[in-house]
């Protein structure tokens, strides 16, 4: 066991921040209107492979692997969940296509992905919910070909050009498959953007499909193993999203560390008062408690050369680090007073984010019955 960063990730980790200081910091502002990022901040993303470090090279992604790809990620979602977002669900799309499609499909999609000139998209939820269950997308074989149908929601980064992992009931099987889909192909079309209270920078859409036709080669893995290859991929979505609400949990802690260092109260700093104290405290116990988890889990993944290894894990750090993302946002708001109200706050921008974490990518709720069956079964 060894808690210690190696120098090529501590570089990465500090490479990661000095980029989001620099670059995506002055572009808050116009990230929050436009709700759109900058075509500078997508390409000096690129040169720092940023969209591919847990790829391997072999379909030219960095092979830096997951444990460097949490540290990056919670740098930049540190200043921008939004931005870290994007790179996130592209990683998420390639993970899947690593490990579940053919020679071909990879070779075909992989490698403009990987340097960020695509971008990746997982369409999952539907109307109905993101409940694999309640599927209603259909992939109706005909011929060499599969024709798609149907509507997908939230989806986000799919007004970007590149390929989308989409989820359908394969017409054979009657079974959940994944299928890779150009995005902007004859027959797809997205909604207006939703109007989302929080993470600005990567909008999501409604995802239509009419009539799609794609190659038989573009479903993911074999039939029958649709449900294998979901849990496998959503396992590595949960790093992403671990990593970035674990940099909403750096961000609140470093703002209240400048803001109680600064605000001058009764003549002295806030600092100073032991109640803020103790607040800072229970702060910074909880950012080490949910970094050692993320950290674990880029570990685990990293180890584990089967992915289905890491379900229970996953969903237990996504729980646990955006449940915390949360509390730990309404506690700086508190050591900031009303100011903390305010929208020149960064404080009043990280607590509408922190609650988008236990929301998505399954909500902790429907993940706390998966845990259960998980540990149940093992117990027997
Ligand atoms: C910013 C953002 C980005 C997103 N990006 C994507 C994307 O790229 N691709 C994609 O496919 N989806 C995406 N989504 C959708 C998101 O992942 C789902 O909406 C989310 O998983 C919740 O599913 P739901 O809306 O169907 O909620 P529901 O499943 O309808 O949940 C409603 C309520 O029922 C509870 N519940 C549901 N099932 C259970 C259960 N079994 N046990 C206990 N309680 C349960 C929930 O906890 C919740 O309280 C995104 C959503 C957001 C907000």
């Amino acid at each position: 066991m060894e808690f210690k960063l190696t120098k090529e990730q501590e570089l990465i980790q500090k490479t990661a921040r000095d980029f989001a200081d620099r670059s995506i910091e002055p572009a808050i502002d116009h990230i929050m209107k436009e709700h759109a990022i900058p075509q500078e901040i997508l390409d000096g993303m690129k040169e720092l492979d940023l969209f591919c470090l847990p790829i391997s090279e072999a379909y030219g992604g960095a092979g830096a692997g997951y444990q460097s790809y949490v540290l990056a990620l919670e740098q930049i979602a540190s200043v921008s969940p939004g931005v870290a977002i994007v790179i996130s669900v592209n990683c998420f799309g390639l993970a899947a296509l690593e490990m579940f499609g053919s020679e071909e499909v990879k070779k075909r999609y992989m490698p403009g992905a990987c340097t960020g000139k695509n971008i990746m998209s997982i369409a999952m939820t539907e109307p109905e919910g993101a409940d694999p269950r309640l599927v209603k997308t259909t992939a109706v074989r005909e011929g060499d070909e599969y024709v798609l149908n149907g509507t997908k929601r939230f989806i986000t980064a799919c007004g970007y050009e590149g390929p989308l992992v989409i989820f359908a009931r394969e017409s054979d099987t009657g079974q959940i498959c994944g299928f890779v889909v150009e995005k902007f192909c004859e027959g797809y079309s997205i909604s207006e953007p939703w109007d989302k209270m929080g993470l600005p920078g990567t909008p999501m859409y409604d995802v239509y499909l009419k009539d799609v036709r794609i190659p038989v080669g573009n479903m993911l893995g074999e039939l029958n193993q649709g449900f294998r290859i979901l849990k496998n991929s959503i396992a590595l979505g949960k790093i992403g999203i671990s990593s970035i609400f674990l940099g909403t949990i750096l961000a609140a802690y470093e703002e209240c560390m400048k803001y109680a260092g600064e605000r001058i109260y009764l003549g002295k700093p806030l600092t100073q008062f032991q109640y803020v104290q103790g607040d800072i405290v229970d702060i910074a116990m909880k950012y080490e408690a949910a970094r050692w988890l993320a950290y674990r889990l880029g570990y685990l993944a990293d180890m584990n050369e089967d992915k289905g290894n890491i379900i229970k894990d996953s969903a237990l750090t996504k729980m646990f680090v955006t449940n915390t993302a949360v509390e730990v946002a309404r506690s700086a708001i508190n050591i900031h007073g009303s100011y903390g109200l305010m929208e020149n706050y960064k404080v009043s921008r990280i607590w509408r984010d922190s609650i988008f974490g236990p929301q998505t990518e399954g909500t902790n709720a429907l993940l706390r019955s998966v845990v259960a069956m998980d540990i149940l079964k093992r117990s027997k």
